[in-house]
């Protein structure tokens, strides 16, 4: 069975990664599918976001990372999956991801959502919390891989 792992990744984090590698061990092979909105505004491009996320992913051979602009939904049918992954991290991911799940059952019910508990030592992570830290050039070394380290100091100091 396939899956796919949808978010903007602005960018990925290791709470990111803990739902990653703990979904490529439960189905056979999973997208990571990064929702690009034109309507928002992102720190890293689409592009960047990409590349962050195949860097630290790289160990795990059944995990690829692609871009869509579809809905989840159908977008994980053109790919045969029948499983959207979510991690929830509190009541707030809760409100939120319960809403979408239903309304992704609405629009196809063949396709279900999967959440996974976020691990306890990365449940405050978030792109946003890890953004403002290195706004103030805060080290979030506990929080992101190297490569996504590295590129949050390149963004701050180019943009000072
Ligand atoms: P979105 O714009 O879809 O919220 P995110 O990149 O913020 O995109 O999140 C993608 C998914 O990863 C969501 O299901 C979110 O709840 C989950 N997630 C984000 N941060 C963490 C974390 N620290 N631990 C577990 N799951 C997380």
């Amino acid at each position: 069975m396939k899956a796919i792992y949808t978010g903007s990744f602005d960018p990925i984090t290791y709470g990111h990664l803990d739902i990653i590698e703990r979904a490529s061990k439960m189905y056979d092979h999973l997208y990571i599918v990064l929702l690009d909105n034109p309507d928002k505004h992102y720190l890293f491009t689409a592009d960047e976001r990409v590349d962050l996320i195949k860097k630290v992913t790289e160990h795990l051979d059944n995990v690829s990372v692609e871009c869509s602009h579809m809905l989840a939904v159908a977008y994980a049918k053109s790919k045969g999956c029948q499983i959207i992954v979510r991690g929830l991290r509190s009541e707030e991911d809760y409100q939120y991801e319960s809403l979408m799940s239903r309304i992704n059952t609405r629009l196809d019910p063949s396709v279900e959502t999967v959440f996974l508990m976020a691990n306890k030592d990365y449940d405050i992570i978030s792109s946003s919390l890890v953004k403002e830290l290195s706004a103030y050039h805060h080290d979030v070394r506990q929080f992101v891989a190297e490569p996504v380290e590295n590129a949050l100091k390149k963004k701050y100091k180019k943009d000072e």
